[in-house]
């Protein structure tokens, strides 16, 4: 038998004719049926590029070494070895081994978490199986499947196009060329270049106008993009601005501190005459103090961790900087429909030239009662009926699915609604559907606001369907259906009246509208549908409003957010929405129209005292968005549409609608919504807080740890005294202890206040000036608690290894109280919620307790660490020191926190 399509990708579908070409590939122009197309993906395989091949696990293992501090340690172990300090040369290098491993692990983990984000993104495509329109994953697409376009779409696969309507593709992934190219379905040449195919849509490339159907030839390996994939494979690692700066002040440190190694172990040796071996092991044991090696790793995991808790709550970062920007949005310009409101329409209200009708029913569901003043009405009643619900079954993209009883809807949810609508009418859609087949339409687009379609039926009968905006298909008309059947003039005033009176109960309006033309009429032009209309009717569709939309728009009005809705919907709509969800000011509603009257330095004044932008197009947001920008907030800004993709790219958070958004607004985007809903983007916001809030918790105990114990180094290196810690305990301490316990921050919780608070100034440098302090405050105590107990121990008359194992744990157990410290920087630590912690804090706690134990007390560790086991009296004392410690930093904060109330305080009676 002769296989259709993959094997055969070197044939020129180009030269083919389209009945040639689905002949070829053995599909029916109604789409394959699902048993053909299970068969075909088992053929075939998935629809998938090959993966850019990734680092083995070896190969990342190997990674972990490259640190200029692990090469010090290796380059110190061969040296202690020379020195035949075998023990030291032991612990050095299994320290080594541990803190790669441990690095290893944890990056492993969060290289998992961003594999399983992109696989949330991946894209699906619309597709005829069976006669019918399904959403399909594009992963399953197959050769010979009927494919749909419109703008904004990615192409899925490469496709022989079979129809085309006003069609441009963006190829520039493909033929570097950046300006959309126009599509056809007529044959080409066969030696012309990709980029003038115009035939066919490649797979990868970019919808940017009009609509298409088209045959796949090709999926997966087999494509264009397939060919030469290898040369795209992007590979994006995991860091923010934030974490980048971190990464290259660790690095910076580490030099300057390797000087300041370099220049003690000098002065030790030649101005203070200490025995080389004895001063080289502890320059090594103040590197590894003083630098904070962990601080990457533990970064990246807490950003792994953000991206992980943005999904789970159906935000999927796709630029990793999001995370941060998030933190700090200061204002949020959301869509209306189907973000704030449910995007679940159902027809309302009915509108003809003398009537308005209310019409119930229950979701899709094409059953529901007419009234007319309270009074049951049938259909067939009013002729006006029959011929408005036909235009709106005709002039419609979507689809209805009944499975159970419960009708969904394939498609734009409001052009669901008209089929439901056209079904109350007694219209039968797909018999309508059938016999009038549409040859040629004009797809809606968010500037003009108004679709339309060219019919034609059996015999010879041509009308175009135009549904739209109220205002828009007014001045398109210049007739309306009178109740006779006839036309009449039209009465411009009752229409706006009426629509507008809907529209306040916050309905959603549209207008339908007819005229016929003649059967040789194939091809339609904007200039088909200019003033030459017969007006037929209008629908009100309500869609309420989410109820976790309403506690979202609380919640951020509460964390000092600004909402703001824009919206291509009627002002008197959007305002009565803007209402029920609870918008700061809905009264004061400003239209596209107000705005294009403004110019930038006027839009700067009002766009603040504004929360309603209704009747806009998607230039009017990339406006808005530089307009808030001016006044130094932070803009998130929602889209779907093709157009747009600048707006998103120019809001410091550009947010993209993963179910019905466009590929290209996805491809602009930072963050795309799995779900639409608002309340998603607040929690992405207060995801976005906690993870900058964690890496400011990791940096906060970090630090002072280094600091505080390569200040210990320095001072008794300088003051001429044995060292109260050894550095092969300093080892311990930095590379195992630290790390672990640091890792907890990165899994902290939500503080409570939150999203009580204002955001953050987007130039907020991470080293505040309180950071700082409290640096140097943590790190002086720890140098006190250290030498303290060093000397107490001393004075007792202790050997010089008991004392310092005294110090070395007393170190230990302030770093774990440091650490529930941090984890409330902006409330009490003393509370039942704070003590109790949470399963990771208590979880490293506890293995690292029994990781001190076991230095101190187990005798083949004692040997290796130079140890003795603790009294335990005086291991009650080493606990003390760490309440002192925990006590005098929670004092001070407290103190900090009350007088800056006082100064807010004071500040908001001003
Ligand atoms: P929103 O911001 O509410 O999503 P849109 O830009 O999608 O607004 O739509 C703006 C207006 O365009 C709607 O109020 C409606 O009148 C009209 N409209 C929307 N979708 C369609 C469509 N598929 N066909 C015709 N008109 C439409
Ligand atoms: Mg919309």
């Amino acid at each position: 038998m002769e296989k259709a399509g993959a094997d055969e990708s070197q044939k020129s579908w180009h030269t083919l004719s389209t009945e040639n070409s689905l002949e070829l590939l053995k599909a029916p122009a109604g789409g394959l049926s699902h048993v053909e197309a299970t068969k075909r993906l088992a053929e075939y395989g998935p629809n998938r590029l090959p993966e850019a091949a990734r680092r083995s696990g070896f190969k990342r293992f190997l990674q972990q070494f490259h640190h200029i501090l692990i090469y010090v340690l290796i380059g110190s172990a061969a040296i202690t070895a020379a020195l035949d300090h075998w023990i030291d040369t032991g612990v050095i290098l299994a320290v080594v081994v541990a803190n790669a491993l441990i690095g290893f692990i944890q990056e492993g983990k969060a290289e998992k978490a961003m594999e399983a984000i992109r696989h949330m993104l991946a894209p699906r495509a619309n597709v005829l199986r069976d006669g019918e329109r399904h959403r399909i994953e594009g992963e399953a697409l197959v050769p010979g499947d009927i494919v749909l376009l419109e703008a904004g779409d990615k192409v899925p696969a490469d496709l022989r196009l079979l129809t085309a309507h006003g069609m441009s593709v963006q190829e520039a992934i493909l033929t570097g060329e950046s300006l959309p190219v126009e599509k056809h379905t007529k044959p080409v040449a066969s030696d012309v270049a990709l980029g003038d195919r115009s035939c066919m849509a490649f797979s990868g490339t970019l919808v940017t106008a009009g609509q298409a159907k088209g045959a796949v030839v090709g999926t997966g390996s087999q494509t264009e993009i397939g060919r030469i994939s290898g040369l795209i494979s992007e590979v994006e690692t995991l860091t923010t601005p934030l974490v980048a700066q971190m990464g290259i002040f660790a690095k910076w440190l580490t030099i300057l501190i390797l000087l300041i190694a370099a220049l003690l172990l000098a002065y030790g040796y030649f101005v203070g005459h200490h025995e080389f071996t004895e001063m080289f092991m502890a320059v090594v044991g103040l590197s590894v103090a003083a630098i904070p090696e962990g601080l990457p790793a533990v970064l990246t995991i807490t950003l792994a961790i953000g991206v992980q808790a943005m999904a789970r709550r159906n935000a999927i970062v796709r630029r990793l900087p999001a995370i941060e920007t998030l933190g700090s949005v200061s204002v949020i310009c959301t869509d209306k429909t189907g973000t704030l409101t449910r995007n679940e329409m159902m027809v309302a209200s009915v509108l003809t030239c003398q009537h308005l009708f209310a019409l119930e029913g229950d979701g899709y569901a094409p059953e529901g009662l007419l009234k007319l003043e309270d009074a049951h009405v049938a259909p067939s009643e009013h002729a006006v009926l029959e011929e408005l619900a036909r235009a709106a079954a005709l002039c419609n993209d979507a689809f209805l699915r009944e499975h159970d009883g419960v009708w969904t809807v394939e498609g734009d949810p409001m052009e669901g609604a008209l089929l439901a609508f056209a079904g109350k009418m007694d219209v039968d859609v797909r018999k309508t559907q059938a016999a009038w087949t549409r040859t040629d339409a004009i797809p809606f687009d968010a500037k003009h606001r108004f679709m339309a379609t060219l019919n034609h039926d059996h015999e010879r009968h041509a009308f175009v369907f135009v549904k739209g905006a109220p205002e828009q298909i007014l001045a398109m008309c210049q007739d309306q259906r009178a109740m006779n059947g006839y036309t009449e003039a039209l009465d411009i005033a009752y229409w706006h009246g009426k629509a507008e009176a809907i529209a306040a109960l916050g309905e959603r309006v549209l207008a339908v509208a007819v005229r016929p033309v003649k059967s040789d009429h194939t091809v339609l032009e904007h200039g088909d549908v200019e003033g030459t209309l017969t007006l037929l009717g209008m629908t009100g569709m309500i869609d309420p409003p989410r109820a976790e939309a309403i506690a979202a728009v609380k919640e951020c009005h509460g964390a000092g957010i600004r909402v703001k809705m824009i919206t291509g919907d009627h002002a008197k709509t959007a305002a009565a929405i803007g209402k029920q969800i609870g918008l700061q000011n809905p009264e004061k509603v400003l239209t596209g129209r107000d705005l294009d009257g403004m110019d930038d330095a006027v839009l700067r004044q009002t766009v603040l005292a504004c929360d309603i932008f209704a009747r806009t197009s998607p230039e009017h947001k990339l406006r808005l968005v530089m307009a808030l920008q001016s006044h130094g907030m932070t803009v998130a800004m929602t889209g779907d549409g093709v157009n747009d993709a600048p707006a998103l790219k120019r809001a410091d958070a550009g947010i993209a609608m993963g179910l019905k958004g466009s590929e290209a607004a996805k491809e602009a985007a930072e963050l795309v919504l799995a779900d639409d809903n608002f309340a998603s983007i607040a929690a992405a916001v207060w995801e976005g807080r906690t993870v900058y809030d964690n890496i400011k918790k990791v940096i906060s105990w970090t630090l002072p740890t280094n600091a505080g114990e390569a200040m210990t180094i320095i001072v008794a290196l300088l003051a001429g005294m044995t060292l109260p810690i050894t550095p092969v305990q300093i080892l311990w301490v930095n590379l195992i202890t630290a790390v672990t316990l640091g890792i907890a921050l990165a899994f902290e919780p939500t503080e409570e206040s939150t999203m009580r608070r204002p955001p953050r100034p987007r130039d907020e440098p991470l080293l505040t000036g309180g950071l700082v302090w409290h640096i140097v405050l943590v790190s002086l105590l720890f140098l006190c608690g250290v030498f303290g107990m060093y000397h107490y121990a001393v004075d007792r008359g202790y050997s010089v290894e008991l004392a310092r194992t005294i110090a070395l744990n007393a170190l230990v157990v302030m770093e774990i109280f440091h650490l529930f410290f941090i984890r409330n920087i902006y409330g009490t630590s003393l509370t039942w919620k704070a003590v109790r912690g949470t399963k990771m804090v208590w979880t490293v706690v506890i293995v690292i307790t029994a990781a001190q134990f076991a230095i101190t007390y187990l005798p083949l560790l004692q040997t290796v660490f130079a140890t003795e086991s603790i009294p335990f009296l005086d291991g009650l004392l080493i606990v003390g020191v760490g309440v002192a410690l925990f006590a005098i930093i929670e004092i001070e904060k407290q103190v900090r926190l009350r007088a800056s109330q006082k100064v807010t305080n004071d500040h908001a009676r001003s």
